[in-house]
């Protein structure tokens, strides 16, 4: 197959017109709260006691069907209290300070939120990929991760902070925005979009950081994600990934309900001590442990086994056989990476005929083992590049490691 890929096709929009300036404010910020906490922030400034309930309702409609970031946009509520709600509170986005869009159609934005109350003011990376017959976005809970996995480009950056749940939840608003997922919401009528038709139609906690480590503001975006009055993505189209942090796991399972993947890359304890180091503290048979019990899976519900292929480390067909074995009586998928390269990695992408091998071994074990096409590479939007921009490559290191990517994809794989 002709094999055509073209730099140029990259748009890379940072120029004034589609710059969204976000409005610095410490007035306390409404996205992303729970509807208990909502209550509390209208009581705070002097909402009638019977009021309230119907009052969160109105802004839950407007915040998460009709995707308003503006008070004055709510056609329904009083002009007095829109002033009111405007001078105590902050519903705005973050501004958006570059988009990128990649040749095979993933995005990645890099956004600024301001402190907020939250510390810092941080810049973080979100990606959308489109397939066939969904849309997925890829959102990150912390900026830096506190873990060091020697594979992952966001394990060499240290941890900044904690994003907050509103934080979490915006990057899902601002890439309906952008993607036409709330369409004239400054309407009286608009906003709403038949969920079939949405862009975004899943999401995975699978950009930067440790989703379980920041548990609870992870926990609140994701309910708000899937309740049935607001957002109402289904449960089984929200999944949280996790390098294995074995307590949390169980709480995932009982608080939160979503799809699980685990970070494996490895079989055997020696080898995922150094892959992935948490795994001192909770080794795979305490991992697996908590994947045997997690809530509400089955083999309709299955588990996702993450597994980066890495040249002469982890894809031998032996490995191979022990992954099956491991993998016994867990309902599991098996998810192979094609390792995303980054500058100064200390490891290879595995050959494609080794992970055709690979994959063809646990297929016949009876595994679905779809290998990810990596997506939205010339963009560094791929699994495990993500980092900040306090950290980002200069822009002559980017456009060499580009074409050097290019350039593997085109070996690797012979279509893009
Ligand atoms: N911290 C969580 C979620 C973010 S990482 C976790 O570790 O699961 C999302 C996925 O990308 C994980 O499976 C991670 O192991 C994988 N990953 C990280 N770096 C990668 C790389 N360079 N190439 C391919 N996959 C990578
Ligand atoms: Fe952190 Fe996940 Fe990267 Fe490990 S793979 S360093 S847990 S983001």
């Amino acid at each position: 197959m002709a094999i055509s890929i073209d730099l140029t096709d990259k748009i890379v929009r940072d120029d004034v017109d589609t710059r969204i300036k976000a409005k610095t404010t410490e007035k306390k910020h409404l996205i992303g709260l729970p509807k208990s906490e909502l209550i509390e922030a209208l009581r705070s400034i002097g909402i009638a006691e019977k009021q309230l309930k119907m009052r969160v309702s109105q802004l839950w409609h407007w915040f998460y069907v009709r995707g308003v970031s503006d008070f004055a946009d709510m056609h329904n509520v009083s002009k007095d209290l829109r002033q009111k709600l405007d001078e105590n509170f902050d519903i705005s986005r973050p501004e958006i300070i570059e988009e990128q869009i990649s040749n095979d159609g993933t995005r990645k934005w890099l956004m600024r939120f301001p402190s907020g109350g939250a510390g810092k003011p941080v810049e973080v990376e979100t990606v959308y990929i489109p397939e066939d017959d969904r849309g997925t976005l890829c959102i990150s809970s912390q900026v830096g991760c506190t873990l060091t996995c020697t594979f992952c480009h966001t394990g060499t950056q240290k941890l900044v902070r904690n994003l907050t749940s509103g934080e979490i939840l915006s990057q899902l608003l601002v890439a309906r925005d952008r993607l036409g997922d709330f369409p004239n919401k400054d309407t009286p009528t608009g906003g709403i979009i038949p969920s079939s038709e949405r862009k975004v139609s899943n999401i995975v906690m699978m950009g930067m950081g440790e989703p379980l480590y920041n548990f609870e503001n992870v926990k609140k975006a994701l309910h708000i994600a899937i309740d049935g009055d607001g957002i109402a993505l289904s449960r089984r189209r929200v999944t949280l990934s996790t390098s294995g942090v074995v307590p949390e796991i169980y709480k995932t399972g009982e608080e939160i309900g979503v799809m699980l993947a685990i970070s494996l890359h490895a079989t055997r304890n020696e080898l995922r001590d150094v892959l992935v180091p948490i795994n001192k503290k909770y080794p795979l048979e305490e991992l697996l442990d908590a994947c045997r019990n997690y809530k509400g899976a089955n083999n309709a519900r299955r588990i996702t086994f993450e597994y980066v292929m890495l040249k002469g480390v982890n894809d031998s067909l032996q490995d191979a056989k022990e992954l099956v074995i491991l993998l016994k009586n867990i309902p599991a998928k098996i998810n192979l990476i094609p390792f995303n390269p980054w500058p100064g990695s200390e490891y290879e992408c595995s050959d494609w005929e080794q992970i055709e091998k690979f994959a063809d071994f646990i297929n016949q074990a009876g595994y679905a083992s779809p290998i990810r096409t990596p997506r939205g590479r010339d963009i560094l939007a791929a699994c495990g590049q993500l980092k900040s921009e306090s950290e980002r490559l200069r822009k002559s290191e980017r456009l060499a490691l580009e074409s050097q990517l290019m350039a593997s994809m085109i070996a690797g794989h012979g279509e893009t």
